[in-house]
């Protein structure tokens, strides 16, 4: 081991745990600095009357990621956590009435497709895409996974661009190609090329803009499952915390940092909110990244505004209800989708105001975890993406509205008796949303990955600026959804290991 460094991490979202496990498992000396009074930033939790609610991220893809990042410290995920996989995957509901479960089994997928359509041309797209998906998913483990990247030349030899071998893997990348073009030209039916679209709002971010190698998450999701860690999704930052605390890692928690001090290009430490200063050899910032350069260091000490113009990701409005019954109809994910894909993505992308009539995704977790709520009741959690917070948006008179034509689509479309079954209810706004995760503009999922180029790139994990200062999360490379910025943790943890050897 080179040096033994002592680290900051500033915040105690998921990435921000991932970075300080790394590098508390690599002998490094590691204190955490988090604003709130919780570990795990969006991935909380909320108790009312009985009922447990996961506030943030419901859907656990790729277990693989916190399996190598325990492994780090030479520990087993399944002493820490208790993963249930879930097939159905999704069950989606579409305007027609039509139901299709999205199943891990491509025969299964074929048999539903024959309810859909006679032609045998959709099995034949469907998987046509999925073979496409997988070549995406192998490249994006070859060129931007588990390494900092920034851009394209940070993970392409642009000298060796002619090599045969390079040439083919950007051209399977259908570099240049909008992932919502890629489905359609394999599926017609717009029902299943509605779900295939889906995939892109897992990184909150319009089919039509993002590029094509997100079709990559598909794979990954139904070759590595999507999984429900027992306990809730808040049990994944709990075992993280756990195993933070066996490396020694210190936590001061309610301590917002103010700045992260930098003298002659290096990061030398973090100032609090309190006015307490903390040197440090390197820094690793876990709060969204055009913030950590807005507001935590000086405007002039970083190219970063000049470098490139980042958009962020979608919002969402999210609504907690404790209800006195279960649907049986109801997977544990579902999609309602909107009657007109497209006229919602303009909405909500490209005009920056909710859809009027959105997708609605539901989560009904005593399907696999009874004890969310009392007998016979169901904890059911409500997301609809909208746009990022625009200038003069005010989601406090706008949320009841919206809460209405979510619940007026849900009980026209199948759950008829909803409104009377509430006992109790909470909910989270964009502005909440902003303001409880100092997320920029309220994104959920940081940065938007807008660009047919460089839409997959994300601000790299070590600062190209400043020395020992290193950025993790879903505004980081590789950016957003709880593999993405456990894995980010890890890079920022790894770089900052590397560069002191
Ligand atoms: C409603 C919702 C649904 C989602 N659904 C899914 C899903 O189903 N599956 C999935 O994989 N992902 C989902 N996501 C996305 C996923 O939750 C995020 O990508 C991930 O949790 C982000 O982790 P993070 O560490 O980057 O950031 P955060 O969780 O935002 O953590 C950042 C932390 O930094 C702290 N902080 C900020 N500034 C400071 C400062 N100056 N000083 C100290 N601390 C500071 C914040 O308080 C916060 O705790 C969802 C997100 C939301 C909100």
């Amino acid at each position: 081991m080179g040096k033994r460094l002592t680290a900051a991490v500033i915040g105690g979202g998921l990435a921000g745990l991932s970075a300080a496990c790394t590098l508390a498992a690599r002998g490094h000396q590691v204190d955490l600095f988090e604003r709130n009074s919780w570990l795990g930033g969006k991935a909380a939790q909320l108790e009312l009357q009985g009922f447990r609610f996961d506030m943030g991220p419901t859907i656990l893809l790729m277990p693989s990621v916190l399996k190598r990042i325990f492994s780090e410290a030479g520990r087993n995920l399944s002493d820490y956590l208790d993963l249930r996989r879930l097939d159905p995957q999704w069950r989606c509901f579409f305007s027609d009435g039509t139901v299709l479960d999205l199943r891990e089994d491509a025969g299964e997928m074929n048999r539903q497709f024959q309810g859909l359509s006679a032609d045998s041309a959709l099995a034949a797209g469907y998987g046509k895409l999925l073979a496409s998906s997988a070549r995406m998913s192998k490249l994006s483990e070859k060129y931007f996974f588990w390494k900092s990247v920034g851009s394209i030349r940070d993970t392409f030899d642009l000298k060796g661009t002619f090599q045969p071998s390079v040439l083919k893997d950007l051209r399977d990348m259908k570099i240049g190609h909008a992932l919502g073009g890629v489905v359609r030209k394999n599926i017609a039916d717009p029902r299943v090329a509605q779900m295939v679209d889906h995939f892109t709002q897992y990184v909150g971010s319009a089919p039509a803009l993002s590029p094509a190698v997100l079709l990559g998450i598909a794979d990954m999701q139904l070759t590595e499952g999507i999984w429900y860690p027992m306990g809730g999704t808040r049990a994944v930052p709990a075992a993280l915390e756990r195993l933070a605390t066996e490396l020694g890692v210190n936590f001061h928690l309610g301590c917002g940092v103010e700045k992260i001090q930098v003298s002659g290009g290096r990061a030398t430490g973090v100032l609090t909110q309190a006015g307490q200063s903390f040197s440090a050899d390197a820094v690793v910032s876990n709060c969204d990244t055009v913030l950590s350069h807005r507001e935590l260091l000086e405007p002039q000490a970083t190219r970063f505004a000049s470098r490139r113009k980042y958009e962020p990701a979608c919002s969402g409005v999210v609504m907690y209800l404790g209800l006195s019954r279960r649907y049986e109809h109801l997977a544990h994910h579902d999609f309602v989708f909107s009657k007109d894909a497209e006229a919602e993505f303009h909405d909500i992308y490209k005009l920056g105001r909710p859809a009027a009539d959105p997708t609605c995704y539901l989560c009904c977790p005593s399907k696999t975890d009874p004890s969310v709520a009392p007998p016979g009741g169901e904890a059911l959690y409500i997301l609809v993406h909208t746009p990022y917070i625009r200038a003069g948006q005010n989601w406090a008179s706008m949320f009841p509205e919206y809460r209405k034509t979510i619940l007026q689509k849900l009980s026209q479309a199948l759950m008829d008796d909803v409104e009377g079954r509430i006992v109790c209810e909470d909910h989270l706004t964009p502005a909440d949303i902003r303001d409880r995760y100092r997320a920029w503009h309220g994104a959920i999922y940081g940065l938007a990955s807008h660009g047919r180029f460089n839409g997959a790139f994300k601000p790299a994990n070590r600062s190209p600026d400043i020395r020992g200062l290193y950025f993790a999360g879903g505004s980081a490379h590789p950016g957003p959804g709880m593999p993405m910025v456990l894995m980010s943790g890890w890079i920022a943890g790894d770089c900052a290991h590397q560069d002191a050897a």
